[in-house]
C-alpha cells in the first residue's frame, strides 16, 4: 500500500505559491482564504476536498479561512441549507470563525461599487433582454456584437441603474453589464452581466433588493473586502481569473488585492459529485433524502459511519493538482476501514439466521438451559475499550451460509460430521438437520465439546473454520442494510451523458430479521462497530437497531493495486 501511515498535506501548487508570496512580502506574511459554498444544497465530498484546501492551507501558515454562504441567488437558497453547511464543516473537524460570512453582507458596497463603475464609463445599463445578450456575446471565433445601449453616458446610466434599485423597472426588463470588450477571446470580458432584477424576497435582506449581484461581480470584491490573500477555487474558475483581476483592478480597495488560484475538482468513481445531480436524485425519489447512506453528500457519508477523520485524511493523501482526475471509491473506503479498524468495536451478529441447537447441552436442576457467559475483548487493536459479557446456550443463531448440508469443494465452514470453532466458545460437529416441507433446511443439530471451551480442544486439534454465532434466547432483533455502488459505471453518464443511466438497481439490500448480541442494543446513536467477519456497520441515529453497512473487512484498494503491481 502506498498509503502512509500518518498521511499529510504535501508540498503541492498552491503552497508553492503562497510560500513565494510570502517570501516577496506580497500580502505583508499575511494568509487568509475563504470557502464560499452556495447554499443551494448539501456539501459533498467534493466539497470536503475544497474544505481541506481552504481550511487546511490557512492553518499551515497561521492564517484564517472564513466561511461565506454565496446567497446571491435567493431563487434557489434555502436556510436548510445553510444550517447544514455550518453543521457539516464543522462534523469534518474545522473551526469556523466567527461570524459566518455572506455574500450579502456586502450588497451595499457592492451596489456603490457599481455606482463607480458607471461614473468611471466602465459600467451601462442594457435594455435588452438576456437572451439577446448572450447571443450577442457570440463565441471562440465568433464575434461579439455591442448592445445599442453601450454608449449610453454615466449620468444616464447612473440614472437607470438608481431606478433599477429603487423598483421602477420589471424583472429582467434591464441588467447591468461591465464595459470591457465585445471582442474579447476570453468570453468571460464580453461585457459580463454584474445585476439583474429580480422581485424575490432574500433569506437574509429580505425585500430590501430587487436587484442581485452575479457571482462573477460579487466574488472577487467579497474577498477583496474580506482580505482574503489567496482566493481558491476549482478548474472551472480558471477563465473566470481575468475577469475577477479586472473588477478589483478598477475599483478602490480598502487593502490587498486577492489572487485566485485553481486546482482540480475531486470526482470519484461510481459516484456523482455535483449538487444538480444529487438534488435530482434525492427530488426524483431515486434515493432517501440528502443523508441516503449511498450518498456521496456528508450527510449520507456520515450515516453511513464514515468517520471525518478518514474523510480529511483521505483529502489530503490525494493532494491538490491541476489535473482533473477521478479518483477510486475503493481508496476512500480504505482510509475509512483503517479508522475504524483502531476505534470500532467488535460485536457478533448474524444477518441470515440459522438456528443451531447442540443436543449435548447441559441444563440445571430446573431442567432450563445452562447460560455460560463469556468475556471477551471490545476491541483487540486497543486494550483500553475493554471487555464485554456475551452469553452463550445451547440454542445460537449462525449465518445460513456458513452451513451447507452437502459442501462444495474448498467449503470449510459447518456440515454434517465436521467440526468447526464458535468464536471465543466452544468447537462443534454437525450431526443432523431438520428441514421444513420445501426442503429447505431450518436447523441444525449438533454436539459441542464440553474439553474445549474459549475454542480450543485439549487435544490441541485442528479445526479448519471459525464462524460467529448469538445465543438464541438472547439475541436481539435487527435490520440491516446492505449497500452496493449507487452507480454501476466507474464514470456515471460517460456513455450516454446521463448518469441515471448507470444506476445500479440493486444498491440497497435490506434484512430484517437479524440476530444480534444483546450489547449491540446499547450501541450510541451514530456509533459504528464492527460484525465480526462481515464488516462494518453505523447504528442509524434515529431508528434503533438499524444499521447500515459502513464498508465490509476486504480491503480492495490493496487488491486493487497489487493488480496494478504497486
Ligand atoms: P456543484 O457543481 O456540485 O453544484 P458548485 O461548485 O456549484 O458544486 P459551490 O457551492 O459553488 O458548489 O462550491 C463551493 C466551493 O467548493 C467552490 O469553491 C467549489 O470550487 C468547491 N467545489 C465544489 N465541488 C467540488 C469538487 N467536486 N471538488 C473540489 N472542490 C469542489
Ligand atoms: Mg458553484
Amino acid at each position: 500500500m502506498t498509503q502512509p501511515d500518518t498521511p499529510s498535506p504535501s508540498e503541492d501548487f498552491v503552497r508553492t505559491a503562497v510560500r513565494a508570496d510570502n517570501a516577496q512580502d506580497t500580502f505583508a506574511g499575511r494568509v487568509q482564504t475563504r470557502f464560499p459554498p452556495e447554499p443551494n444544497g448539501y456539501l459533498h465530498i467534493g466539497h470536503a476536498k475544497a474544505i481541506c484546501v481552504d481550511f487546511g492551507i490557512a492553518a499551515d501558515f497561521g492564517g484564517v479561512c472564513n466561511l461565506r454562504l454565496d446567497d446571491t441567488n435567493p431563487d434557489v437558497e434555502e436556510t436548510e441549507f445553510a444550517q447544514s453547511i455550518v453543521d457539516d464543516v464543522t462534523w469534518l473537524g474545522f473551526a469556523i470563525p466567527d461570524p459566518v460570512r455572506h455574500a450579502s453582507d456586502y450588497f451595499d458596497q457592492l451596489y456603490a461599487w457599481a455606482e463607480h463603475l458607471i461614473g468611471a464609463g466602465l459600467a451601462y445599463v442594457d435594455d435588452q433582454d438576456t437572451e439577446v445578450i448572450s447571443e450577442q456575446r457570440g463565441g471562440f471565433g465568433k464575434p461579439g456584437i455591442e448592445s445599442p445601449y453601450r454608449t449610453r453616458t454615466p449620468e444616464e446610466n447612473l440614472d437607470l441603474f438608481r431606478r433599477m434599485r429603487a423598483g421602477e423597472f420589471a424583472d429582467g426588463s434591464r441588467v447591468l453589464r461591465a464595459k470591457i470588450d465585445m471582442q474579447h477571446e476570453n468570453m468571460q470580458l464580453r461585457d459580463p452581466i454584474m445585476y439583474r432584477i429580480r422581485r424575490v424576497t432574500h433569506d437574509r435582506t429580505g425585500d430590501t433588493w430587487c436587484i442581485y449581484p452575479t457571482y462573477d461581480w460579487a466574488h472577487g470584491q467579497s474577498d477583496a473586502l474580506e482580505g482574503v490573500t489567496h482566493s481558491l477555487c476549482t478548474l472551472e474558475f480558471e477563465s473566470h481569473r481575468p475577469l475577477y483581476d479586472w473588477y478589483l483592478a478598477q475599483l478602490p480597495l480598502p487593502g490587498d488585492t486577492p489572487r485566485q488560484i485553481e486546482f482540480a475538482r475531486l470526482e470519484l468513481t461510481h459516484t456523482v459529485t455535483s449538487k444538480r445531480r444529487l438534488a435530482k436524485l434525492v427530488t426524483e425519489g431515486t434515493v432517501d433524502g440528502w443523508d441516503d447512506p449511498r450518498l456521496p453528500t456528508l450527510r449520507g457519508l456520515r450515516r453511513r459511519g464514515y468517520p471525518a477523520a478518514a474523510i480529511v485524511d483521505f483529502c489530503n493523501f490525494i493532494g491538490i493538482t491541476r489535473t482533473n482526475s477521478r479518483h477510486s471509491i475503493e481508496m476512500l473506503e480504505s482510509f475509512v476501514r483503517r479508522e475504524l479498524n483502531r476505534v470500532a468495536l467488535r460485536r457478533m451478529a448474524v444477518l441470515r439466521p440459522l438456528k443451531l441447537v447442540l443436543d449435548n447441552w447441559p441444563t440445571d436442576a430446573d431442567g432450563a438451559p445452562v447460560v455460560e457467559w463469556f468475556e471477551v475483548a471490545n476491541n483487540p487493536e486497543n486494550e483500553a475499550d475493554g471487555t464485554r459479557r456475551v452469553p452463550f446456550t445451547g440454542e445460537l443463531w449462525i449465518e445460513a451460509d456458513d452451513f451447507a448440508e452437502v459442501p462444495p469443494p474448498k467449503f470449510f465452514r459447518l456440515s454434517p460430521g465436521r467440526e468447526v470453532r464458535l468464536r471465543g466458545a466452544f468447537l462443534v460437529t454437525a450431526t443432523d438437520v431438520v428441514k421444513d416441507a420445501e426442503g429447505t433446511v431450518v436447523e441444525v443439530h449438533a454436539t459441542y465439546d464440553p474439553e474445549s471451551k474459549g475454542g480450543t480442544a485439549p487435544d490441541g486439534r485442528k479445526v479448519k473454520s471459525t464462524m460467529h454465532w448469538v445465543s438464541a434466547p438472547h439475541a436481539q432483533t435487527a435490520t440491516v442494510a446492505l449497500y452496493d455502488r449507487l452507480f454501476t459505471a466507474e464514470a456515471p453518464g460517460e456513455r450516454t451523458g446521463e448518469p441515471l443511466d448507470d444506476l445500479n438497481p440493486d444498491s440497497q439490500e435490506i434484512l430484517t430479521g437479524c440476530r444480534v448480541e444483546p450489547a449491540l442494543g446499547e450501541t450510541p446513536p451514530g456509533a459504528v462497530v464492527q460484525f465480526e467477519r462481515l464488516g462494518y456497520f453505523a447504528h442509524d441515529p434515529r431508528t434503533p437497531l438499524l444499521f447500515h453497512r459502513t464498508v465490509g473487512l476486504r480491503d480492495e484498494w490493496a487488491a486493487i493495486q497489487k493488480r496494478q503491481g504497486k
